[in-house]
């Protein structure tokens, strides 16, 4: 598809005057996930940038969970994050990296901390601290606790640590200074106390350090070069500085702050995501709905289409939400080339063929992509019954109109042109059948005298699957469903974002694998649940993507 050549960006810019400056000789990065929850596009951004610039540069990048709030972590969320990873494309280098493989060390340098009086344990309640701590526009005031000597101290924190004390009673703060202007500076935590197990290090340990402590000594002893990081760090940049500077560690990174990634109609908040998978308003993470990678893989984005789009949005600090028509739009395109085309038809209406003749009307081969004559070809057959989709007949129709109406004629893809004789209806006068006719001579040639330009998808019934068939719309009904005050994300979540309806396919989808994609001719790509469809068994295809552009016009 689309070229894969970097587009140059402000972070790439430094990492270029570091190499020539000889600041560094090969670079790394490090995609840091906690492991509370399933990857999602955002998360997708931050990946492709930091393995992205490894590969680039061949450097290295680390897979590191920031694993410091056992009670929401699990197990579960970690695999699934690595296995995000892989299918995106990437490898770390070496084994993967916990935050928690450091407890130990990151203890060691809280003591070193202590001792050079740039840490004190504190036993102002949470309240407390808030109220002691000021506002934006008010200093704040120091702790009862801060001149503790460094005895006094040492013996607490190591007291903390042996659980003597109960949970949430005392904290290690930073000493650094109460009346910074930047809120982070103002004696922040960097441990506290939490009976809690957590996955890695079961209960070895009733103390956890914080993550602003946590993540800048973490980067130092894994020598990373430029610790790449959501610009509402930015604030937390000085810490980060502040805690390395004080301590014996074998690096300083370099923090660089770009701008988050979000989605116009969806939201890219791990705790709003798992609110909606917690109370059912999907049916789990991987909800083909959900902007979750495990997600979009179950809908049928492939990872080729979200690399293209991560390198089409681009690295900046400039905050803006990126329309959902970018993102389709980069699948669309992969899948262009990739995906063998077939025939579906969704909302049926039965015509039936009333001059076919069996051993007369024939078959034709239909190549499975225009351009790729090397996916092969397979028997379209026809019988007297076939099916055409509803909205390809019109009793009434507007003017221009290029499909089946009383009295007209279109060709049915790959096949004959065929006139539609009558219209028969139910009692409430909808149309449920039509009865039309075929022109023999037109069998891979034009009729004669005249044109016919309209094209119909359609499928023999005899020789259709029935399929499920699970078409996708916009999870929320607003562009921006956090982005107001007063109302919930919820209130604009879409009961119509998820339809299920019974379709038919062609018969060259028996054996289809799960996760196979095809473009249904006319309607859209598709791809085969990874979970529910069974190969000659139960055929399901969720719709990735229309064929179309569609959120220039139903979305607003
Ligand atoms: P969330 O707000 O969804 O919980 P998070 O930042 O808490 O996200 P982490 O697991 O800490 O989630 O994120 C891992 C990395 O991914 C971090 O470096 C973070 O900056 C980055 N990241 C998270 N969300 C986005 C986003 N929307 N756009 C770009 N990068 C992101
Ligand atoms: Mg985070």
């Amino acid at each position: 598809m689309s070229d894969t050549t970097p587009i140059q960006h402000f972070i790439r810019t430094i990492i270029d005057g570091d190499l020539a400056s000889g600041k560094h000789r090969t670079i790394t990065t490090r995609f840091p996930p906690e492991p509370n929850g399933y990857l999602h596009i955002g998360h997708a951004k931050s990946i492709c940038l930091n393995f992205g610039l490894a590969q680039d540069y061949q450097g290295a990048c680390n897979l590191r969970f920031d694993d410091t709030n056992p009670e929401k972590e699990s197990e579960e969320y970690a695999l699934a994050i690595q296995d995000d990873v892989h299918w995106l494309g990437f490898q770390w280098s070496g084994p993967v990296h916990w935050a928690s493989d450091y407890f130990q060390s990151l203890y060691d340098y809280a003591e070193e901390l202590i001792k050079l009086g740039k840490a004190f344990v504190c036993d102002l309640t949470p309240e407390a601290m808030r109220e002691y701590r000021g506002t934006l526009t008010e200093k704040g005031r120091n702790s009862p606790y801060r001149d503790r000597s460094v005895d006094e101290n040492l013996d607490l924190f190591r007291r903390m640590k042996a659980g003597e004390f109960p949970d949430g009673s005392k904290t290690l703060r930073a000493r650094i200074d109460m009346a910074s202007p930047n809120i982070n500076l103002r004696d922040p935590v960097i441990y506290r106390i939490k009976r809690a197990h957590h996955i890695r290090t079961g209960d070895a340990w009733c103390i956890y350090p914080m993550y602003d402590y946590t993540h800048c000594i973490s980067d130092a002893l894994e020598k990373i070069s430029h610790s790449l990081c959501t610009l509402e760090f930015e604030d937390h940049r000085p810490l980060y500085d502040w805690v390395l500077d004080q301590l014996p560690v074998p690096s300083h990174p370099q923090q660089i702050e770009f701008s988050r990634l979000e989605l116009h109609y969806t939201v890219t908040s791990k705790r709003k995501l798992l609110q909606l998978v917690t109370q059912g308003h999907v049916a789990g993470w991987d909800d083909p709905r959900m902007p979750t990678l495990h997600g979009m893989r179950r809908r049928g984005y492939t990872p080729e289409g979200i690399r293209e789009f991560a390198r089409r949005i681009g690295i900046s600090k400039s905050e803006n939400i990126v329309d959902m028509a970018v993102l389709e739009g980069a699948i669309r395109e992969d899948l262009e080339t990739k995906a063998p085309r077939a025939m579906a038809v969704v909302n049926p209406l039965k015509v039936v063929l009333s001059n076919y003749q069996d051993g007369v009307t024939g078959s034709r081969l239909a190549g499975f992509h225009p351009q790729h004559p090397e996916f092969g070809e397979r028997e379209v057959s026809i019988s007297r019954e076939i099916w055409i989709e509803q909205d390809d007949f019109s009793e009434d129709p507007p003017p221009g109109w290029r499909r089946l109406k009383p009295g007209g004629e279109a060709r049915l893809r790959y096949s004959y042109v065929v006139k539609c004789d009558e219209a028969v209806k139910d009692a409430d006068g909808k149309v449920v059948e039509l009865r039309c006719s075929i022109d023999h001579d037109t069998l891979g040639q034009n009729p004669v005298g005249r044109k016919v330009k309209g094209v119909i998808h359609w499928l023999s019934a005899s020789h259709a699957l029935a399929a499920e068939i699970r078409l996708y719309d916009c999870l929320f009904t607003d562009p921006e469903p956090d982005g107001h005050k007063d109302r919930d994300f919820l209130e604009f979540f879409n009961p119509n974002s998820l339809m299920v309806v019974q379709g038919w396919v062609e018969p060259a989808l028996k054996d289809a694998a799960p996760e196979a994609h095809y473009q249904f001719e006319r309607i859209g790509y598709f791809c085969a649940d990874r979970f529910d469809h069974r190969p000659g068994e139960r055929l399901v295809f969720n719709r990735t993507v229309t064929l179309k552009d569609t959120w220039n016009k139903g979305h607003g």
